[in-house]
């Protein structure tokens, strides 16, 4: 059963309102009591630190080739993250480390636009590295695989995929005409025409047989004959 918020007791330090879990204190206070001996040492590594502050000592910008290099915490595909600091009416949230620095030089990101990292350097927080692009662009730009289709300009077999040679199959995949039409034609010949091919059709069952009895519709015979 969860305790009820408003009947738990409280931290006794007064200028703290978290729930309490030993000796009358919240977590923290007890923490530094039991590590410091009081209530109220601060280390100066808690010392509160602005966001630029702890932005910029993850930033490394000793790279060749212009890039700022983030070497804190990375999310699974490769963009640096930063907690935003807490308010008392905010959580602190997870923020990319790219948009940030993108936002501090450029201003507001629009809805429809994201980032697109011109050096393909998704660690890189250089906001001359950035632009802002539509999600087509940026598709289009990188090194996946609807980029890599969308580059083709000939078929497997060498045909140009030109106004007249190319089909839009649903319309979004494109398909090359002279192949399409060339495996239409296989595919007719394997169907329809492959039968008359066999050597014989002898030793085949007959698929519908004539039943024993037969319908004479005219003989009736008279009684009387
Ligand atoms: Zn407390
Ligand atoms: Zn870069
Ligand atoms: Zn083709």
């Amino acid at each position: 059963m969860p305790s009820d918020s408003t009947t738990r007791p409280r931290c006794s330090i007064p200028s703290c309102c978290k729930f309490i879990v030993a000796h009358k204190l919240c977590v923290m206070h007890y923490e530094r009591v039991r590590k410091h001996g009081s209530p109220y040492v601060v280390l100066p590594s808690y010392v509160f630190r602005t966001l630029e502050e702890r932005f910029w000592e993850k930033v490394d910008k000793h790279s060749p080739n212009g890039c700022w290099l983030w070497i804190a915490s990375k999310d699974t595909y490769g963009y640096g993250h930063i907690t935003s600091g807490s308010s008392p009416d905010k959580p602190g949230r997870l923020i990319l480390a790219h948009r940030l620095s993108y936002q501090w030089v450029h201003g507001e990101i629009p809805e429809s636009l994201e980032l697109d990292h011109l050096c393909r350097n998704r660690a890189c927080v250089n906001p001359d590295h950035l632009e802002a692009v539509t999600h087509r662009d940026n598709c289009l730009r990188g090194t996946g695989m609807t980029a890599t289709a969308a580059k083709k300009t000939h078929c497997p077999l060498g045909h140009s995929y030109d106004l007249y040679n190319t089909i839009l199959e649903s319309g979004r995949k494109r398909r090359c005409r002279l192949c399409r039409n060339a495996d239409k034609k296989r595919r007719y010949h394997q169907r329809y025409l492959s039968h008359s091919a066999l050597p014989s059709t002898a030793h085949r069952q007959p698929k519908y047989t004539s039943p024993p009895w037969t319908i004479t519709p005219f003989s009736f015979v008279s009684p009387g004959k």
